[in-house]
């Protein structure tokens, strides 16, 4: 077990005091029946940083593997989100409930708005249930994902607490300059989901990704991680196989040089893999 390489992963300081650690493992379609021995695998590796969602049918498993590996509450971090159809006010309290009872948790690290379902119109009104939870504890911190400038712009107008963290698809391909930099504005973290493209593109043989990985004589899917980390966003790849995820936890010991990091962010072509947000119910 190489618990000491937890120590290499630098922590991003947030708005309302917490911070978190800037990489992290993502389950997203990691098969339920399967989360308990992935998530045991990542926390072995090191990852101290766990990002799921009631979606995802898995906070069981990763509740599972918390417990099991014995690793002090305090030492991890970990983030869940509410669903669209739990969106509302009392829904939001019992969605955390529900959520906590299945990680066998007394409170998350990070509770987020999924997605802003703008057609729904309650995310004001479920950002201000987030406020509360917050005041509660059962929550350290609160924030959301998936939302672009104008719903970001509605929050800043019309609740009290600055969302700590915006969770939106990003990778080389799909950069959202106009959310990232409303955020920075705001010193909102930006945390990047798809942080490798979710593989749908061919980023890894690109030139200015493979070229940068025979000269540091990493692999590509570390120069985009290493890419992330030197643009400031919090990341939390992906893999159910444990040699792809120390690969991605390896990522401490080079660094790319301005020119290197440059030529990966002119890639941008607004590139998306997923719904556009405003389409998300
Ligand atoms: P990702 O970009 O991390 O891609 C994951 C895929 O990349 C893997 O399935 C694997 O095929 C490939 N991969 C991983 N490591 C590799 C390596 N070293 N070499 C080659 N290929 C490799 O995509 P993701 O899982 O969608 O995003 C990461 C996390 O972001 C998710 O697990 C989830 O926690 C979060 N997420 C959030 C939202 C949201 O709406 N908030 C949406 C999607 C994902």
């Amino acid at each position: 077990m190489t618990n000491t390489s937890a120590a290499l992963v630098p922590r991003i300081q947030l708005n309302d005091g917490h911070s978190i650690p800037q990489l992290g493992f993502g389950v997203f379609r990691v098969d339920p029946g399967q989360t308990e021995r992935i998530v045991t695998d990542a926390l072995e590796v090191g990852y101290r940083h766990i990002d799921t969602a009631r979606i995802y049918g898995n906070e069981e498993g990763v509740g599972r593997a918390i417990a099991e590996s014995g690793i002090p509450r305090e030492e991890l971090f970990v983030t869940t989100k509410l669903w669209n159809d739990d969106q509302g006010t009392q829904s939001v309290f019992d969605a955390l409930d529900r959520s906590l009872e299945r990680l066998g948790l007394d409170y998350v690290d990070l509770y987020l708005i999924h997605w802003p379902a703008p057609a729904n119109d309650r995310y004001v009104e479920t950002w201000r249930a987030f406020e509360k939870l917050r005041e509660s504890g059962r929550t350290r911190s609160i924030g959301v994902s998936n939302f672009l400038v104008p719903h970001l712009e509605r929050l800043l107008a019309e609740t009290a607490i600055v969302p700590a963290v915006d969770q939106i698809e990003l990778h080389p391909y799909h950069q959202q300059p106009a959310t990232t930099a409303l955020a920075q504005e705001h010193d909102i973290a930006i945390e990047a989901w798809g942080p490798l493209g979710q593989g749908k593109y061919p980023l890894f043989e690109l030139p200015e990704v493979a070229d940068a990985a025979a000269a540091h004589d990493v692999t590509p899917a570390q120069v985009v991680i290493r890419w992330h980390l030197q643009r400031g966003h919090i990341v939390f790849p992906k893999s159910d196989r444990r040699e792809r995820m120390a690969e991605n936890f390896d990522v401490f010991g080079f660094e790319l040089s301005d020119a290197e990091v440059e030529a990966i962010t002119a890639l941008e072509r607004e590139g998306r893999v997923s719904a556009h947000p405003e389409e998300v119910h």
